[in-house]
């Protein structure tokens, strides 16, 4: 037994499942998950001391490598003035300044501790300000584990085959209303059936967690529209897209104005953070400034704050790094398909700036159901062969790969030749 096994074994023990979030536990994938023991820019060693070309990056947050100088100094230079506070700082006030810059649509946000409580709040809001109870979802999207958007999830939930969660009440499930994705004329269906009702259409605008599935032109803007049209507030959520698809997130690179956004990943450099914000009059309703309450001990922790200035600082500062991480994912891509083309497979890579997944069907996936026509064993076997020739995917079908500025072109030669490689063995 390897060391990762030897740890997972006694992990099973005292943890469920032996992991602190379903997907790491390879599941969907089969085998045993690897243990971490640390990384360094492109790189992720294990227990067992072997080390892997990363292309999840802790799910996004890593978009400039494993323990990037600039983040690692500021995590260094703040932890010697003590840890937490639970009063007001500096850098909370330098951190917001940053974000409603580099998202314009945020004129007021608040901090927390993860995507899941980002997205709880935002929906909180969107109700209390409207005064209105349903919200819209849609079918394989992911908003975290929050009661109400574990109906037809995505991610985890879609991985291990539990979309609908015990423990979740009928009452809070009949407030979900969901809609396949890039289904202009199911939404409208919906909002006409429930006028007066609907507090919030929420969608990631480019889905990562059913793989990764673009918004078809004119999906957003059509969205946004019938929101205008039956009052109902737009919440994009940028947990996966923010700082990811441009400094600005998904919003700017697709022209669109949502009125809330939910953060995450990539905001904490790290750390675990998230954050939600909007227009000024409906984020003037959280409270101490108006009656809809959301709090939290840790929120707007001085360390993470750090971790997270620094890493957007950098970003703002340095647009070249958008630029790279698009040459790396043309490459990539290219790469990839002239291995999939060479075994004869059929597939659909969906793509777009550093966002990317290879689908195991020959199927465009364009929403839930299409993703759910994927091979999923033979993606379990290519995820092992991959892993074999030292490359970390994601151990899932159903998620989309996150790259990083870390990755030189010979690391990606190497990826695209591990990828063929991988395939001309799994067709075997
Ligand atoms: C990861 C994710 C979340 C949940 O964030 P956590 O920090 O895991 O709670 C919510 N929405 C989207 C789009 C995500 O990708």
């Amino acid at each position: 037994m390897t060391t990762s096994e030897q740890l997972f074994e006694k992990a099973k023990t005292l943890i469920p499942g032996g992991v602190n979030s379903p997907v790491r536990a390879f599941r969907a994938v089969g085998g045993s998950p690897l243990f971490i023991k640390s990384a360094k820019g492109p790189y992720l060693y294990d227990e067992d001391g072997r080390q892997y070309i990363e292309l999840i990056n802790s799910w996004g947050p890593m978009i400039l490598g494993h323990a990037f100088e600039p983040v690692e100094k500021a995590v260094r230079d703040a932890i010697q003035y003590s840890f937490s506070f639970g009063a007001p700082t500096r850098k909370e006030v330098e951190m917001a300044e940053l974000i409603t810059a580099m998202v314009p649509s945020v004129e007021k946000v608040r901090m927390v501790n993860s995507g899941t409580e980002a997205t709880m709040a935002a929906i909180r809001v969107a109700r209390g300000f409207t005064g209105r109870d349903k919200i819209i979802k849609f079918e394989g999207c992911y908003h975290g584990h929050g009661d109400s958007f574990l109906i037809a999830a995505g991610s985890g939930a879609m991985t291990m085959g539990v979309p609908d969660s015990p423990g979740v009440t009928k009452a809070t499930a009949a407030d979900t209303l969901t809609a396949p994705y890039n289904d202009l004329a199911a939404v409208e269906v919906l909002l006409e059936n429930n006028q007066n009702q609907v507090a919030a259409v929420i969608l990631e605008p480019v889905v990562g967690n059913m793989g990764c599935v673009l918004p078809e032109p004119g999906f957003l803007e059509g969205i946004r529209s019938l929101c205008d049209k039956y009052g109902t507030l737009l919440i994009f959520d940028e947990v996966m897209t923010g700082f990811r698809l441009s400094k600005g997130g998904a919003q700017e690179r697709f022209g669109i104005t949502p009125d809330l956004t939910t953060m995450g990943k990539i905001i904490g450099g790290g750390m675990p953070v998230g954050a939600y914000g909007g227009r000024a009059d409906i984020m003037n309703q959280v409270s101490p400034a108006g009656p809809i309450y959301q709090a939290g001990t840790l929120s707007g922790n001085p360390i993470a704050m750090s971790a997270g200035m620094a890493m957007l600082h950098y970003l703002n500062e340095h647009p070249e790094v958008y630029t790279r991480l698009e040459t790396i994912g043309d490459k990539l891509v290219n790469g990839f398909r002239k291995g999939l083309q060479k075994a004869g497979l059929n597939y659909t890579i969906n793509h777009i700036g550093s966002m990317f997944t290879l689908f195991m069907t020959g199927r465009p996936v364009s929403n839930f159901s299409d993703a759910k026509s994927c091979d999923v064993p033979l993606f379990g076997r290519y995820f092992h062969a991959m892993l074999d020739r030292g490359v970390y995917l994601a151990p899932s079908q159903f998620e989309s790969l996150f790259l990083s500025i870390a990755l030189t072109d010979d690391l990606v030669d190497q990826i695209i030749q591990a990828n063929e490689e991988s395939l001309l063995e799994v067709i075997k």
